[in-house]
């Protein structure tokens, strides 16, 4: 083969000095971007597929960086999973999302709902359960209007003690989903053993509308339909693809053909006919 040139050696040693810089700037500066409040949430629609009405909003994490900007949660959500730092963010979500439902209750509709994305440590530790009850005890909302978001690989270890977890926010009155559902590690007993209320059915499948390839689609759709559970429909882009699900058992979606995912102020001026 052709042989490496110390130039792009020192190019390369470079780049991997400079990913590596911003690994490190990046986990120094999760350490206080939550007393920073460098935190912010963004609210993508959930709309019924048939009304188009909307249901609710999913919170999802946004991080602004001072130096560097907007780092997407991909990036930082795993880094905070190493830094064991992804508990006390994701239950600081928890609560701002819940007191934001709260006034959006008030403000645009009382039977708004909100989803909250939770990561396996946040699922297992105390502090999550005691931000829960908290969220009861103060009345800030009723369990009932929101919805955690757990991916599949939760249940795969440990499963005596994840439906354990999983009763006991049940018995508190909050709904489950099992979200990017098809992508992971599925297990159909867990199904029907855990009590799950919803399937957020992931993406890929949406996208194999447009090439015409539906069929696991279809039989996805079919299992939710058989397990009774409300199915969500995620990252629905085209007309025909809603169009398509529209003409399936499937009651909610969320993409970019609706709205994307955004700010209070943007929620406010486009659901709150009160606000101008
Ligand atoms: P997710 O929970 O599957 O969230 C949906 C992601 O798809 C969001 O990306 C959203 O912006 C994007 N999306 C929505 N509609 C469309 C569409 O029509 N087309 C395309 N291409 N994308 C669409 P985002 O906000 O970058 O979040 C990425 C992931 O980060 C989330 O995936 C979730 O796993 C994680 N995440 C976000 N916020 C939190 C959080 O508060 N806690 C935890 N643990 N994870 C979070
Ligand atoms: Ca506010
Ligand atoms: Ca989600
Ligand atoms: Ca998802």
């Amino acid at each position: 083969g052709k042989a490496v040139g110390t130039g792009t050696i020192q190019y390369l040693t470079h780049e991997m000095d400079q990913q590596f810089t911003r690994k490190v700037q990046l986990e120094r500066s999760l350490f206080t971007a939550l007393e920073d409040g460098a935190f912010s949430l963004a609210y993508q629609p959930i709309i019924n597929l048939k009304t188009r009405r909307v249901n609710g909003f999913e919170a999802l994490l946004r991080w602004n960086h001072t130096a560097l900007g907007s780092i997407p949660p991909a990036e930082f959500i795993p880094l905070a999973e190493e830094a064991a730092l992804i508990t006390p963010i994701n239950n600081w979500v928890v609560l701002e999302a819940c007191e934001q439902l709260a006034e959006w209750q008030q403000t645009i509709d009382p039977k708004l709902t909100m989803a909250i994305n939770i990561s396996p440590h946040q699922f297992q530790s105390d502090s999550f359960i005691r931000t829960l009850q908290h969220l009861i005890s103060n009345k800030i909302i009723s369990p009932r209007s929101v919805t955690l978001e757990m991916t599949e690989n939760i249940a795969i270890l440990q499963t005596q003690r994840t439906l354990e977890r999983m009763q006991l926010i049940k018995s508190l009155g909050f709904r489950l989903s099992i979200d990017d559902f098809g992508t992971g590690y599925s297990s159909l007993q867990y199904l029907s053993a855990f009590p799950i209320d919803e399937l957020k059915i992931d993406k890929t499948f949406i996208d194999g509308i447009d090439v015409g390839n539906v069929g696991l689609l279809d039989s996805i759709i079919q299992l939710g339909r058989n397990l009774n559970l409300n199915l969500v429909a995620e990252g629905v882009e085209t007309s025909s693809a809603e169009a398509y699900l529209k003409t399936t058992s499937c009651q909610q979606m969320q993409g970019f053909i609706f709205a994307k995912p955004l700010s209070v102020d943007e929620v406010d001026k486009r659901f709150n006919s009160s606000t101008s």
